[in-house]
């Protein structure tokens, strides 16, 4: 038997708790997990509202952000050795569909997405299939090695597209908004904007190189932004890291005509969005972000953090033993999101 952080009924909330120990495929590792970050599903799971409650079936180990050791290799998993440092690859692809066979793995047809449809890594074990570990050369990633998924959302979502010399506006600076303002800035963008409705957080946006940093709730909001973007007409780039609908329809605003839009924030509900004036009519680029390209931003990140073009330490405010994960999970939700990305270790 393991310790492991369970949903398992259909209302808020979840339970550390004792289940079996996994038993793997033979394609599959077993990782005994070093640490685990709070994934925006699991927040979804522990909130119980909107889309999660049509997706994930109960009982469910939660946790879709995580690394660890391996300990057992099923005998079809080649390229790994029992001791191997490990990062999960959440997106759990089948190899076999058109997406699959044309390099958009992150996309498969027949995803499946640990922690949500697969027990996940919240967890002192947890199964992952072979062609869903990133193995680490060395241990100068370890202490970051859960926050790869998430950092690979927030580098798939800035360089999907060029923004040297581009204005850059992230809505929101959860985890991936402050990720997404250092990938940014190193990305070569001037200037970055960040918005944002916590004290806290517009704290942690300096700490990340954010250039202007704007509430929305303060008044003058947009245009607090569009001069703060330079005259352009606007921004020329609107990372969207929060689903938030005020964020949302502030960015489509601030967009300049022949602006990029990335959509990455997952929404509660769907939100009402001026889509003739906000996009069509702006002759915009409109980019959806689920996952990363697998393994293609992996490499990315690697570089990017160990050349120390970025540092996301700053972005992490909270790490905590399994036993605080009621505290872990009200720190996260409550009204004043006094944190930014928090660890969880077994
Ligand atoms: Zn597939």
């Amino acid at each position: 038997m393991m310790k492991a952080i369970v949903k398992t009924s259909p209302s808020a909330g979840a339970r550390l708790a004792q289940v079996p120990l996994p038993r793997i495929a033979p394609d599959e590792l077993l990782v005994r997990v070093h640490s685990a970050s709070i994934s925006p599903a699991d927040l979804a799971a522990w909130s119980w509202k909107g889309w999660i409650k049509g997706r994930m079936k109960l009982p469910r180990v939660l946790g879709r952000e995580f690394c660890g050791e391996v300990v057992e290799i099923g005998e079809l998993a080649k390229g790994f050795g029992k001791g191997d440092f490990v990062s999960a690859e959440s997106h759990i692809f089948c190899g076999q569909c058109y997406q699959c066979r044309n390099d958009q793995r992150h996309v498969c047809s027949n995803l499946k997405i640990l922690g949500l449809d697969l027990d996940g890594g919240l967890a002192e074990y947890a199964r992952l299939p072979a062609r869903c570990a990133w193995k680490h050369n060395d241990e100068s990633l370890k202490e970051l090695g859960a926050l790869l998924e998430p950092f690979g959302n927030a580098v798939h979502a800035v360089q999907v597209e060029d923004v040297v010399g581009r204005s850059a506006l992230v809505t929101g600076c959860g985890p991936q908004g402050l990720f997404a303002i250092a990938i940014a800035k190193a990305s070569g963008a001037k200037p970055v904007i960040a918005l944002e409705g916590s004290a806290y957080r517009r704290t942690l946006a300096k700490k990340m190189g954010a250039d202007t940093i704007i509430d929305p709730g303060a008044k003058g909001a947009l245009e607090k932004v569009l001069k703060a973007a330079g005259g352009r007409g606007g921004v020329d780039a609107v990372l969207e890291m929060s689903g938030e609908h005020r964020a949302i329809d502030l960015g489509l605003k601030a967009l300049r005509p022949g602006g990029r839009f990335t959509a990455f924030g997952i929404p509660e509900t769907n939100p009402s969005l001026d889509y003739a004036g906000g996009l069509a009519f702006k002759g915009a680029r409109l980019y959806g972000i689920s996952g990363r390209e697998i393994f293609a931003t992996w490499y990315r990140m690697e570089n990017l953090l160990k050349s120390g073009a970025v540092d996301i330490r700053p972005a992490v405010t909270h790490t905590l033993p399994f036993a605080d994960y009621r505290k872990a999970f009200t720190l996260i939700t409550s009204r004043g999101k006094k944190c930014g990305k928090v660890i969880l270790k077994p």
